[in-house]
């Protein structure tokens, strides 16, 4: 998806210019490949402070609001609960804790349609707020000094901390890996067109995200800490500044990074602050870094000095139709359509979640907002430049220019659009990190990303597919080995017991031999005996009878 599209001639419509912070990046920077400057759309979001909606009638927390597994419930239909209990718990170490955002009675655990370009339902657990907005007992650990690392990470994994920068990844795998680890990046890059949560968060809670920066940082033996952040966030960067000086934490470094799309990618970051690359199939701690986001950091000193579960975060509310547009404290499972209400939004042609580039059109407002949703656009007719026509591909090349993972777009299009999906792989397909950079620049406005995201979810399919008939094929095997093996061992033991018949009659075959031949030697003896006895009997009496 491209919202904010170029013009025939490659150049960025409409909009106004950001003013730029003069603070002289502290570490140097180095140049990323491609990338674009569309318009910003930041300054309608990010005048005024952070706001709170009002309660929604009930709240739809999407159990499969994360990376990894569902979540499985821990609550039952009827029970009451209070904010920040726990109603669902984490299915592996890549799924992660649901907490009640807020307290009130678990009224059903049912099929929803949830937060997905597909309009898919799955199972959400509906709360009915009581009004109270009574919490739990907290239990706050700012004596995380006395914690070991296993327990930091513990409190991290069951407070249901996942990345806030969009991919929803749970916190504590990231931090898991030690040895090697030589950097945290904080990346406050930002640089989504209409996305100003992060600004106004590091705007109002700069020393709030440093803390939890810091406790990250007690996680490794000695580590240094930089935050990326771009030129178009003066207000946050002078926040951060005075931040760090209040906290006396002068082992912070702040780089300060043209702004430029995509410079928040995770690589793109890091290639801009170290001039390294991720290489291909590796990960950044494989380079001795790790990167969290700022609201990451903030719902880290919220769990360890507040005891706070993550129940809610800031979205960024905005977009033409919106009329109140901001940043707001929104609880998970909060519906879009209370969100409509409450900023007054005038018909919304759109909504989209997330930004305008990465971001995907919801099917239906009434799903609830999960811990990876960062913004919230209420287009206005023609706004986001969806109705352009496509047409076909002129081969300009402009794709590849603006391609910060320096692929080939046109190509990936041509193999993904023809199903040709080995050939796209090795046109590195999964390396695209669905920037939305070649879809903007396209003068034919072809919906790029999305052969991408197509030919992406084909491939993990088919592997999925080739996985399970691979299975079934053991199986199988399996199977006729063991009926193989039954039938062997039968007949082994039909063969056995057929020998063993046969020696049993052998043997009393022998016996009878030998009991006949007893038997011909008795009858032998007494034959003898007889013939003796007859032959007395005929003999002449001897001299007494004479
Ligand atoms: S896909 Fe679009 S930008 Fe890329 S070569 Fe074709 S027309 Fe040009
Ligand atoms: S191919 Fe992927 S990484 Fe490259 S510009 Fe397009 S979406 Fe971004």
């Amino acid at each position: 998806m491209e919202a904010t599209r170029a013009n025939d001639t490659g150049q960025t419509v409409g909009g106004s210019l950001m003013e730029r912070s003069n603070f002289a990046s502290e570490i140097p920077i180095f140049e990323i490949p491609g990338g674009v400057h569309p318009e910003e759309h930041k300054t309608r979001s990010n005048q005024a402070d952070i706001r709170t909606l009002s309660l929604p009638d009930e709240l739809i927390i999407n159990i499969k609001g994360q990376a990894g597994n569902r979540s499985i419930p821990v609550v039952e239909v009827g029970d009451t609960v209070l904010k920040g209990q726990m109603i669902a718990e984490c299915d592996g170490i890549f799924s992660s804790y649901q907490h009640a955002p807020t307290s009130g009675t678990i009224v059903a655990i049912e099929d929803r349609t949830i937060a997905h370009p597909s309009g898919l339902s799955d199972q959400c657990i509906i709360i009915q707020p009581d009004g109270k907005d009574k919490w739990c007992q907290l239990t706050p650990v700012r004596d995380f000094d006395q914690l070991s690392r296993e327990e930091m990470l513990a409190t991290i994994f069951e407070s249901g901390i996942v990345g806030l920068g969009g991919a929803s990844f749970p916190a504590h795998i990231k931090l898991k890996r030690e040895s090697g680890i030589h950097t945290l990046i904080i990346n406050a890059a930002e640089c989504e067109p209409y996305i100003t949560c992060d600004d106004r968060l590091l705007r109002e809670h700069s020393r709030e995200v440093l803390k939890g920066a810091e406790v990250i940082s007690k996680l490794y033996s000695d580590i240094d800490i930089v935050v990326g952040i771009e030129d178009n966030k003066p207000s946050a960067i002078d926040a951060l500044v005075s931040a760090r000086k209040e906290l006396g934490f002068s082992n912070i470094k702040i780089a300060v990074v043209p702004t430029k799309y995509p410079s928040g990618g995770e690589k793109q970051l890091i290639q801009i602050i170290t001039g390294k690359e991720v290489p291909h199939g590796k990960l950044p701690a494989d380079l001795g870094l790790v990167m969290h986001n700022v609201g990451t950091c903030f719902a880290i000193y919220e769990t360890f000095y507040l005891g706070k579960p993550l129940i809610q975060r800031l979205v960024t509310l905005t977009g033409d139709a919106c009329k109140e547009p901001g940043n707001y404290w929104v609880p998970f499972g909060t519906p879009v359509s209370h969100i409509i209400n409450q900023t007054h939004a005038e018909s919304p042609k759109r909504i989209i979640m997330g930004g305008p580039m990465m971001g995907y059109e919801l099917p239906s407002t009434e799903v609830g907002i999960v811990k990876a949703t960062n913004c919230i656009i209420m287009s206005a007719e023609g706004e986001l430049g969806f109705d352009n026509p496509t047409l076909p591909c002129i081969r300009c090349g402009a794709c590849m220019d603006a391609c910060p993972a320096s692929l080939l777009p046109q190509q990936l299009y041509w193999h993904a659009q023809a199903d040709e999906f080995d050939k796209a792989e090795e046109y590195d397909l999964f390396d695209c990190i669905e920037c939305g950079a070649c879809a903007y620049v396209c003068p034919s406005h072809i919906p790029l990303v999305q052969y991408y995201r197509y030919a992406k979810s084909s491939i993990k399919n088919n592997r999925i597919e080739k996985t399970k008939a691979e299975k079934a094929r053991q199986r199988h095997e399996a199977r006729q080995e063991r009926l193989e093996r039954v039938k062997r061992e039968k007949a082994e033991r039909h063969r056995k017991a057929a020998e063993a018949r046969k020696k049993a009659a052998q043997k009393a075959g022998k016996k009878d031999e030998k009991k006949a031949a007893v038997q011909a030697a008795l009858e032998r003896v007494k034959a003898k005996k007889k013939a003796q006895e007859n032959k007395d009997d005929n003999k002449p009496a001897t001299g007494e009878e004479k």
